[in-house]
């Protein structure tokens, strides 16, 4: 079958990963002429509205400052709020106010803010917005990858009507990655039977640019300040315990909610739709393939608790679009790929496991557990090198490699 276009590099999956992949690699592909190829399976999203995705991100400082250098990232219209400082309630049992509450502070470690939290569906539709309007990325939009072989130094893919060869692909195709499937990349798994609820609500108190997040029983609750008074909620449970809550009308939520925020943020006012996110954890075994390199949800999902998943996404993208930059000639060379796969391994692989251990450890939170987690916390709260020291490790810089 003769493939109608031949390009250097393609990524599949238009979600925020894959428009910053796309974007990195044409920011560092300037003035060469080189153009990226970017699949996606649905039109891109032109607006706010179209993007449908309930979710906000909170996202660290490098994290910021990679969609800084991308020119996405301005405040004004994004819906987007800073967040000064993050707190932790651990061994909360049925209300809020049991546990013990550490607060880190980024004054701290002399920032004014650890980063921001940023809802999902603006931040997508400006990445696509900026990609509509960069030279050196060619959109396939509208159908699915559906096929991929090998054929000598590319890979050749099929997209409905949308045939193309390439020297690298990047699947930035989500959790059921076809890039990785047709790789014969297996994953690992990790299933604690929880289902997360995300919602927007408005509240009586200010937040004060504190997010918190109360480690209970079944999962964390947590609270993220967005403009204004309101926050978004992610709220992880047991499946069943999450599935009876996204039928009970806005007044029994309202209620079911109340014992947690209401003690941080006051009387809770209106609610936005509820969205359901099963977490399910998946690690890849394998980053790279012959000609293929793996980022973001394709590579790695973890649980939403301390707010990982798509700041790890973004460094996978600098380090990759770094890489690439600095080793012009086939983007599909192996040692090049090594060079990814071990940049990155160290960072997802601790990232993922210290998550999933965290995430198994406060959902059976038994009463010896929440003593020991409320001693931690308390301990904590007390040594500043090792409070500078998790917080160090939380904000692990984004490679500045574009
Ligand atoms: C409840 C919840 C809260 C979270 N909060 C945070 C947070 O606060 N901070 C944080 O850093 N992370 C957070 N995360 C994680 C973050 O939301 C995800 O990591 C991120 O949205 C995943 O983006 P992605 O682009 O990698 O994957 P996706 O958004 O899944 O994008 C994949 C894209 O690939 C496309 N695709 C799939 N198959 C094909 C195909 N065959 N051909 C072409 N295209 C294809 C899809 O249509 C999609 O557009 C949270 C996650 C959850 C569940």
């Amino acid at each position: 079958m003769p493939f109608e276009q031949d390009v250097e590099i393609a990524v599949v999956g238009a979600g925020i990963t894959g428009l910053a992949m796309a974007l990195a690699l044409a920011r560092a592909n300037a003035g060469t002429g080189a153009e990226v190829a970017l699949l996606a399976a649905a039109p891109l999203p032109t607006s706010r509205a179209e993007a449908a995705d309930g979710r906000t991100a909170a996202l660290l400082m490098p994290a910021i400052g990679l969609l800084t250098r991308l020119g996405v990232f301005d405040p004004t219209g994004l819906g987007a709020e800073p967040l000064y400082r993050l707190r932790i309630v651990g061994g909360s049992g049925k209300g809020a106010a049991e546990g013990t509450a550490l607060t880190f502070d980024a004054a701290e470690l002399g920032m004014e803010a650890f980063g921001w939290n940023i809802p999902n569906a603006t931040l997508a539709a400006r990445l696509a917005a900026a990609v509509g309007r960069t030279a050196g990325i060619a959109v396939h939009a509208g159908a699915p990858l559906q096929n991929v072989t090998e054929a000598g130094d590319r890979l050749l893919l099929e997209a409905g009507d949308t045939r193309l060869a390439a020297r690298l692909v990047i699947g930035a195709d989500g959790r059921d990655s076809m890039v990785r499937e047709t790789a014969g990349i297996t994953t690992t798994q990790r299933d604690h039977g929880q289902t997360a609820i995300v919602c927007r609500f408005a509240h009586t108190k200010p937040h004060r640019n504190i997010s918190t997040e109360l480690h209970r029983q079944g999962g964390p609750f947590t609270m993220v300040p967005l403009p204004g008074r309101n926050s978004s909620l992610v709220w992880v449970d047991r499946t069943a315990e999450s599935e009876a809550r996204l039928d009970l009308d806005d007044d029994a939520f309202r209620e079911a909610m109340a014992p947690l925020a209401e003690p941080w943020l006051g009387p809770i006012g209106a609610l936005s739709r509820r969205h359901a996110y099963p977490i399910r954890a998946r690690l890849a075994k394998a980053l790279t393939a012959p000609r293929r390199a793996l980022v973001g949800e394709a590579a790695h999902v973890m649980s939403p608790l301390g707010a990982q998943g798509l700041n790890l996404s973004l460094r996978d993208v600098a380090t990759l679009a770094g890489l690439l930059a600095a080793h012009p000639g086939d983007p599909g060379d192996p040692a090049l790929l090594a060079a990814y796969a071990e940049a990155r391994a160290v960072d997802i692989k601790a990232r993922f496991w210290g998550i999933d251990t965290l995430n198994h450890m406060v959902m059976q939170s038994l009463p010896p557990f929440r003593l020991a987690s409320s001693l931690a916390l308390g301990l904590l709260d007390r040594l500043p090198p090792a409070r500078r020291a998790l917080m160090q490790g939380m904000m692990e810089g984004v490679p500045d490699g574009l």
